[in-house]
């Protein structure tokens, strides 16, 4: 087997279990890599570390699979998918729903792949090198583990060029996927669509939050930024909200959000919705003078890595001080980042600018994270990607 020497001191991490190995980490290698392959990790004293696969065209060269001296085969990856869907089904009471995420790559000590369930389809992603050869595999264990028989590939995302892989979607196993799929969340149901949706279909990351929302919103006008097809909206509506405005750029999306109003029988006379871009509208309506007791900000990832950090600062500060000067008195802001490269301190440090440039006083009364099913594993804090508050304004 291929064997990796790290260079003195850079085991620390790995010891620690953390998943990734950067090439900067890595003294040498000994043998002919091909991108995927499981290797030995060694450190410089020679002790073994891990197996992990290497993908020599990305920056992050070694994910580890096992910091232990076993095979890593079939068996193996049987192992930890029924690990991982076993954490899912323990929990599935508080899931409260049909739509959750089964595996969540690192997270659940299986590199690069996303599993997500939406009622009797499960949508996969394969988003490193090291996992797109165990498609076959995963497809088989997935169908035995979960009983579910149709399987759909949303490959189609900007990560695996990194990785030098090509974008790819389609079938895997079982029926082709309908237009739309029914699915039930806290009681609310919605449409999804896998095959052209954004991310695998849905944010199911938002779950608790939306639920969360429905106790701030009752008798309140409510604005909800980034609205997509409506979760944020519909909670709202369900929460007793008096009035919900909704913003996307997405004409599809809002169609659907439509849709799923009537699905649950919500009184559409309490809605409107506009088709515009979030940075522009909000400017209309502060000229406008319009104002709202809830104000929603879920936009979409602005900086995925720390590289765009500076770029998505500014556009954060920019949507989060209108939101604020949209606000009536007492009124809260909702606001989230789900961006990587954006960790939970800086964000507060932007809502805290946001509001001081908005010359209001405000206090955050709740701090908001990932759904349960999107696990933060403690050796992997990279694994923490959404934050949000609720700040009320005096
Ligand atoms: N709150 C939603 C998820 C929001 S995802 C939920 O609970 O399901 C982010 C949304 O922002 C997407 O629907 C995308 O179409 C939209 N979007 C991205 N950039 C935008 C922009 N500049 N203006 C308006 N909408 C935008």
């Amino acid at each position: 087997m291929i064997e990796v020497f790290l260079k003195p001191g850079r085991e620390k991490t790995v010891r620690r279990k953390h998943p990734w190995i950067y090439s900067s980490a890595i003294l040498s290698v000994k043998g002919e890599i091909t991108s995927g392959e499981i290797v030995n990790v060694i450190s410089s004293r020679n002790g073994f570390l891990g197996k992990g696969a290497i993908n020599p065209k990305s920056s992050i060269r070694v994910r580890m699979w096992t910091h232990t001296d076993e095979t890593v085969d079939e068996k193996f990856i049987h192992e930890k998918l029924r690990i991982a869907i076993n954490f899912r089904e323990k929990n599935i009471q508080i899931l409260n729903t049909d739509c959750y995420r089964l595996v969540y790559a690192e997270s659940d000590q299986i590199p690069g792949l996303i599993v997500d369930r939406y009622a009797d389809y499960l949508v996969v992603q394969f988003l490193t090198a090291g996992i797109e050869g165990w498609r076959n595999v995963i497809i088989n264990h997935l169908v035995e583990l979960t009983s579910i028989r149709n399987i759909y590939e949303r490959s189609d995302v900007d990560v695996r060029e990194l990785e030098g892989l090509p974008k790819r979607k389609g079938i895997l196993a079982g029926k082709a996927p309908p237009e739309r799929i029914g699915i039930i969340e806290n009681g609310i149901r919605y449409w999804v669509d896998i095959i052209n949706g954004q991310k695998t279909g849905f944010y199911m990351d938002q779950r608790e939050n939306r639920k969360t929302i429905q106790k701030f919103v009752n008798d309140k006008n409510v604005l909800d930024c980034f609205s997509y097809t409506g979760g944020m909206t519909l909670n709202a509506l369900v929460g007793g909200a008096k009035h919900v405005l909704s913003m996307d750029s997405s004409k599809e999306s809002l169609d659907m959000e439509q849709e799923n109003i009537r699905l649950n029988n919500l009184d559409e006379n309490r809605t409107e919705s506009i088709c515009a871009d979030v940075f522009q509208e909000l400017r209309k309506l502060r000229d406008q003078r319009r104002s709202f007791d809830v104000v929603i900000l879920d936009p979409p990832k602005f900086a995925p890595t720390s590289a765009q950090v500076h770029a998505a600062a500014r556009g954060y500060k920019d949507i989060n001080l209108l939101g604020f000067k949209l606000l009536n008195h007492g009124g809260y802001l909702v606001t989230f980042s789900c961006s990587g490269g954006i960790s939970r301190q800086i964000f507060q440090k932007i809502i805290s600018d946001s509001a001081l440039d908005a010359g209001v006083q405000a206090s955050v009364i709740q701090t908001l994270s990932q759904s349960m099913d999107h696990p933060i594993a403690l050796n992997f804090p990279e694994g923490e990607y959404l934050k949000g508050f609720i700040c009320q304004v005096k």
